[in-house]
């Protein structure tokens, strides 16, 4: 009898023999949370990325929620955001008391564009928007620079979980060149994992120390910086060695040393790990480009060299009559797993209440056709012609009403 292939997911981790070897490592070593660790990694992607500073903390989202903070954004002030994300891009202002102003993106790209995100800020009213998010769907990158030369007064927040890896022209993303902050994930479906993980870039000293503070409950433990000069100091004017201050609360958003060993073990990879993900997708690009007038590899964006952390294709699955779920199904019986990134995030049900947004016929043509298959490092040869072809037949089966 033959053996089944392995299931393909659309994404996943990476993990070897050395990662394992430095995570154990840590285990036996003095510092669970708070150590060393930390520093290495967070210096580790520093480098990586070209970024001025660099501060981990246990998640992206989080990271989002500490960059909100660290700008000093709340109630009354609207955050731009595409509508073609995860959630946690738009969340991050709700979290802060604010409103997140939804952007329509390219129905071929499913980026976000600056013509587009001027008329959100429009609509917003432009003296309220606090911060634009510039979300790097699938890899690619919006273009930030023209954001920044059209709202100088705006910070940028750049959502790259999905583009680490990517460069403009020279520039890595992460090295914040036209953004206040640029917010990794290290979670295992994006190119380097720590389990749950964020980094937080940013070129502004400033803002680096108040992540740092946001991040550990808003904690300060520098004599020089104490408020309260008699709880902090004694007769003799040495800093008592117990104390610190609390100007404003902050959240334990901190990443973990066992995270940390993970994340740092991998980022030395992260060039083998993009190159993998553009030569799959080439691979793609040329399979699907047999596949008949209705499907199709996303275009690439101009402007960027994209990491590709999605290979997706466009299917038109109205033209071909079969449902986008009914494709979905067969495929997983056929060993490949597939996702839609994303269901537009204004038209979630809090969303639909809580924000009045017009329809955005970009977001929803992408939405309608986008299909996310396998795409991760370890996949080997022959996987992307196994996927196609499946797809194909997936497709080809027609509708069965069910979907
Ligand atoms: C994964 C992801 C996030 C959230 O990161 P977590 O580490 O899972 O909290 C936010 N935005 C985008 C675009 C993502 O892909």
């Amino acid at each position: 009898m033959s053996v089944p292939p392995p299931f393909l997911p659309y994404g996943r981790q990476c993990v070897d023999d050395a990662d394992v070897a430095a995570v154990a490592e840590v285990l036996r070593g003095d510092f669970l949370t708070t150590g060393p660790t930390v520093d290495a990694f967070e210096t580790a992607f520093a480098t990586a990325v070209g970024a001025p500073h660099a501060v981990a903390c246990s998640s992206g989202t989080a990271g989002l929620h500490l960059a909100m903070m660290a700008l000093g954004i709340g109630p009354g002030d609207v955050v731009v955001v595409p509508t073609v994300t995860f959630l946690a891009s738009a969340n991050c202002a709700v979290y802060v008391g604010a409103e997140p102003v939804f952007a329509d993106v390219d129905a071929e790209t499913g980026l976000t564009t600056p013509a587009l995100i001027a008329e959100a800020v429009a609509r917003a009213g432009r003296d309220r928007v606090k911060a634009i998010v510039a979300v790097h769907l699938n890899g690619h990158c919006v273009d930030v620079a023209a954001l920044a030369e059209t709202y100088p007064e705006i910070p940028i927040v750049e959502d790259a979980c999905h583009a680490l890896g990517a460069t403009v022209g020279d520039v890595a993303v992460g090295a914040c060149a036209h953004s206040a902050v640029t917010m990794f994930s290290t979670h295992p479906v994006k190119t380097v994992a720590s389990g749950e993980g964020g980094v937080l870039c940013t070129p502004d000293p400033v803002l680096d120390e108040r992540l740092r503070r946001y991040r550990n409950h808003g904690m300060v433990r520098e004599p020089d910086r104490f408020e309260d000069r008699a709880a902090g100091f004694d007769a003799s004017g040495e800093p008592n060695p117990w104390y610190y201050e609390m100007p404003e609360p902050g959240y334990n958003y901190r990443l973990s040393d066992i995270h940390a060993a993970l994340g740092l073990s991998q980022i030395g990879r992260l060039g083998a790990f993009v190159a993998r993900r553009r030569e799959l997708r080439r691979e793609y690009e040329a399979a699907l480009s047999r596949c008949g007038p209705h499907v199709r590899a996303l275009v690439t964006a101009p402007g960027c060299d994209p990491s590709w952390h999605l290979s997706v294709a466009l299917i038109d699955f109205v033209a071909l009559g079969v449902a986008r779920g009914t494709v979905m199904r067969r495929l997983r019986e056929a060993g490949i797993g597939t996702q839609v990134h994303y269901f537009p995030v204004h038209r979630q049900p809090y969303y639909r209440r809580t924000v009045d947004t017009p329809p955005l016929v970009g977001a929803d043509a992408y939405y309608e056709r986008c299909l996310s298959l396998p795409l991760f490092p370890a996949m080997v040869d022959g996987d992307v012609d196994r996927v196609v072809s499946e797809l194909m037949r997936a497709i080809g089966n027609g509708g069965d009403g069910t979907g």
